[in-house]
C-alpha cells in the first residue's frame, strides 16, 4: 500500500491574475463517502486556458480559489468509511461533471447534463482539481478502471468520452463522416469514427500537422480549410460526395463560421452533433433550404454518458480499435505547468499530460 506523505504539491488558482501559483498544502484526509487519490496523471483542456487566463468565459465557468485540473486519473490510497465500491488500490479516472443526483435530469440517470452540477477542477462545488499529488472527490464520480491501459490512456478518457458521445449520438455505421476541428477531442471523434463502423471519415482543419494527425487516427481524407475556409469544405465535400453532401458531420472547431456553414452541405436526412464550442450565436442563412426542407437531426453534448461512455471508451482502448495516445504532444511533470501552458498558448501543443508527482 501506498504511504500516504503529510504534505502536497498543488496548483491553485486563488486571484484573478494570469497562472498558477504552485505550494506545499496539507493533504486532505477524507471523510463519508469521499476518496483519496493519488494522481498519476492530469491533462490540460482547451477550457483550462479561460482559467489560467482568467477571461471573461473563466468568470462564467469557474468560481475562485481552486485547484485546476479536470482531466485527471490516480490511485486510491484512502477513503471514507461509507465509501461502499472502491477499495485501496484501485485506479480510477475522474467523471468531473459532479451531479446532483437529485435534479429531473439526475432522475432520469442523465446525471451528464445536471441541472445543478458542480463541477471537479473548476471551484464548482469542490476545491479540488487534478493539479495536485492527491486529490479528494466522492467515489460516485470515480471510473473504476477495469483493463490494464496505461495512466496516458487512462487520463485521456475524459476527452475522448465527449468525442466518443458525439459520434454515438451521430449514429456512423455505414456511414461517410465528416469531423470539423482536429483539435484533441476533433481527433479522437475521428478514431471513435472509424471504431464505430464508419465506412469513410474525412477530417477538416487549418494546420497541416493536425490533418497529419487525424491521418494516423484513421481519416481517409483530409481537407485544409485554412484558405476559403467553410466554402472551401463544401467545395470538397459536394465533390466527394457528388453533390449529394455528407450524411453525418461532428462539429469540433467551435469556430462560428465552420458551424454556421457546415448545414449546407449536409446531405438531406443527415445529422450533425456539436461538440466544439462557438463564442457568436448561430447564424443559418437559409433555414429552409439548408435546415427545415433536410428533414435534420441536430444533437448537441455535454461531457459523457455516465458511466457507459467510460466503459466503452476503456474497451475500445483495451482492444486497441482507438490508439487514443497518439494526441499527446506533451507529456510533462506538473513542476513544468507553465512550460505546458506556454506551448498551449501558442498553438504548439495538441493535448499536454501532466505527472503532480514530479
Ligand atoms: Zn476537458
Ligand atoms: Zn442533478
Amino acid at each position: 500500500m501506498d504511504k500516504v506523505n503529510k504534505l502536497m504539491t498543488t496548483l491553485v488558482k486563488r486571484t484573478e491574475e494570469e497562472g498558477y501559483e504552485i505550494e506545499q498544502a496539507p493533504t486532505p484526509q477524507p471523510t463519508e463517502d469521499e476518496v483519496l487519490i493519488r494522481v498519476t496523471k492530469v491533462a490540460i483542456c482547451g477550457s483550462d486556458i479561460n482559467l489560467y487566463k482568467w477571461n471573461d468565459v473563466a468568470k462564467v465557468i469557474a468560481a475562485l480559489p481552486f485547484t485546476p485540473g479536470h482531466e485527471a486519473t490516480g490511485i486510491v490510497v484512502a477513503k471514507g468509511s461509507e465509501v461502499k465500491r472502491l477499495e485501496i488500490g484501485d485506479r480510477i479516472a475522474v467523471e468531473n461533471h459532479f451531479y446532483c443526483g437529485d435534479c429531473y435530469q439526475c432522475k432520469i440517470n442523465r446525471g451528464d447534463i445536471c441541472s445543478k452540477m458542480s463541477q471537479y477542477g473548476h471551484g464548482k462545488g469542490t476545491i479540488h482539481g487534478g493539479c495536485s499529488q492527491y486529490s479528494i472527490l466522492s467515489e460516485k464520480y470515480c471510473y473504476k478502471l477495469v483493463h490494464n491501459i496505461s495512466d496516458v490512456e487512462a487520463v485521456l478518457l475524459e476527452p475522448m468520452g465527449v468525442a466518443h458521445n458525439a459520434i454515438e449520438r451521430l449514429e456512423v455505421k455505414g456511414e461517410r463522416v465528416l469531423v470539423i476541428g482536429c483539435g484533441p477531442v476533433g481527433l479522437l471523434a475521428v478514431a471513435c469514427a472509424k471504431a464505430l463502423g464508419a465506412t469513410e471519415v474525412i477530417a477538416a482543419d487549418i494546420l497541416p500537422a493536425r490533418l497529419e494527425l487525424a491521418k494516423k487516427m484513421g481519416a481517409n481524407i483530409v481537407i485544409n480549410s485554412r484558405d476559403g475556409g467553410t466554402n472551401h469544405v463544401k467545395e470538397e465535400i459536394m465533390r466527394i460526395t457528388g453533390g449529394d453532401g455528407i450524411g453525418r458531420i461532428c462539429e469540433a472547431s467551435g469556430a462560428a463560421m465552420m458551424l454556421n456553414g457546415c448545414f449546407s452541405y449536409l446531405r438531406k436526412g443527415g445529422r450533425v452533433t456539436i461538440l466544439g464550442l462557438p463564442k457568436q450565436p448561430l447564424h443559418v442563412e437559409n433555414v429552409l433550404q439548408d435546415i427545415v426542407f433536410k428533414s435534420l437531426t441536430i444533437c448537441t453534448v455535454h461531457g459523457r454518458r455516465i458511466f457507459h461512455t467510460w466503459e466503452e471508451c476503456e474497451r475500445l482502448i483495451a482492444e486497441k480499435k482507438v490508439d487514443a495516445k497518439v494526441v499527446v504532444s506533451h507529456d510533462l511533470p506538473m513542476s513544468k505547468y507553465k512550460d505546458a501552458f506556454q506551448s498551449l498558448l501558442s498553438g504548439q501543443a495538441c493535448k499536454i499530460v501532466m505527472d503532480p508527482q514530479t
